[in-house]
């Protein structure tokens, strides 16, 4: 037995001395904390977790560490994106998909686009809907069997019958079918509970609801408040008893403003946000996830004959072209805005893009880089893990070819990835 535990002391102590860190050398470094960009660092990562920060390249004496150049790049900690679909992408047949994919199929796919959003240099998402599928695919994830970023999904969306996330709309009556809290959609306050608990039995990590109409749904309404405020309330108070917070799609003003009353916590897209609800959101302690990328992406393929259903086309013309002048206003007057881009409404993989957009519309490129970073981190109560690169922080570590600061649309080519320190892009 004693020769035992001698065999195991030196297993332990050999594995020690073998383990291996990465030293990253950063020729420019974004400190978001601070809102500066320094010069020269290294980075000394052990297992997931960053070791510390030093001045300088430093170089290891041991053999077994490696040493990685990033001499002539700029290092960030990785981004977060508040608003994707990691189930579906955008296509002209995306109405037929629900009648021939299996949920396997889904899957599929939602690996691949999980591992595209990765390679983006978004180590850490919020799955805004989906069927389910976002959930096993966290867990895959965060068990290693598939390679993605972190995410933290609201499963199924929740939405009254007919509203944006009715996953029924527009079917013939035979395939309607009548669904109710179970499938996320909720006529009533016991409705809207059952709903809620429905979800955190399911696994998700947040709520997502549908407080207005919506663009991509075969509807006809994109703007109109969809619950009532006693409705909304009862999910957000049911919410928080499963230490759940809870996110509101919406477009028009009046969905908007039950909603940012009745306490949800981010407002997905805000189209048609008055200055008077700016002003609201400001007093509640509410965020903006602005989804510019998304406008965009809609308002360009409505022009495209046959790309949307008849139905959907003059929404998101109107709705589309909106999002960005509305973000201008909204930063202008100071409403705290979390980056989100709402990818599978465009092709994962370049929700990079929306940087650009938000620096077009007039916020300074450190602002929008720590929307993306801090802001988000706070909002998903992982401000102590990740966000920043500090010494502590979990090793999410990406790297661009330019300083963002002087120019942003770097910012859509990232040339490194590593997630809690395991490099998958180099
Ligand atoms: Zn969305």
């Amino acid at each position: 037995m004693k020769n035992f535990y001698v065999v195991l002391a030196i297993l332990f102590i050999s594995f020690g001395s073998l383990a291996q860190k990465t030293y990253l050398h950063c020729g420019k470094l974004v400190d978001v904390k601070n809102g500066e960009v320094l010069n020269d660092k290294t980075i000394i990562i052990s297992g997931s977790k960053i070791e510390a920060i030093k001045n300088g390249f430093i170089s290891s004496k041991n053999k077994n560490d490696k040493i990685i150049d990033l001499k002539n790049k700029t290092v960030l900690p990785g981004l977060i994106d508040m608003h994707v679909h990691l189930e579906g992408e955008t296509s002209p047949n995306n109405y037929l998909k629900p009648f021939i994919l299996n949920e396997a199929d889904v899957a599929f796919n939602a690996a691949g686009y999980a591992n595209k959003t990765l390679m983006a240099g978004f180590t850490t998402v919020r799955d805004l809907g989906g069927s389910g599928v976002n959930v096993a695919l966290r867990n895959a994830i965060n068990n290693g069997k598939t390679v993605g970023p972190r995410i933290f999904t609201a499963e199924k969306s929740l939405a009254t019958t007919g509203g944006h996330a009715d996953p029924t709309n527009g079917r013939k009556r035979n395939l309607m079918g009548n669904p109710g809290p179970k499938e996320g959609v909720v006529n009533s306050v016991e409705d809207a509970k059952k709903a809620v608990r429905q979800r955190y039995k399911n696994g998700a990590d947040w709520i997502k609801i549908t407080a207005t109409g919506g663009v991509l749904s075969v509807a006809k309404n994109s703007k109109n408040p969809q619950f009532t405020e006693e409705e909304i309330k009862a999910i957000v108070t049911t919410a928080k008893d499963y230490d759940m917070q809870v996110a509101a799609h919406a477009h028009g003003d009046e969905g908007m403003q039950r909603a940012i009353r009745a306490g949800v916590k981010t407002i997905e897209h805000g189209t048609l946000m008055s200055s008077e609800t700016m002003e609201l959101m400001k007093q509640n302690d509410a965020y903006l996830v602005s989804t510019i990328s998304a406008g965009k992406y809609v308002a360009e393929k409505a022009k495209v004959e046959g790309y949307y259903p008849a139905i959907i086309v003059p929404k998101a013309l109107e709705i589309g072209s909106q999002i960005q002048d509305m973000f201008g206003r909204a930063h202008k007057k100071g409403v705290y805005i979390a980056f989100g881009t709402d990818a599978g409404v465009f092709p994962h993989g370049e929700n990079g893009k929306e940087f650009g957009y938000m620096v077009e519309a007039g916020m300074p490129a450190m602002k929008a880089l720590q929307s993306a970073t801090l802001t988000n981190a706070k909002l998903l109560g992982q401000e102590n893990n990740i966000g920043q690169l500090q010494s502590g922080y979990i090793a999410d570590i990406i790297a661009v070819n330019e300083d963002p600061t002087k120019s942003i649309k770097t910012m859509e080519n990232t040339v490194f990835v590593m997630k809690e320190g395991i490099i998958y892009k180099d």
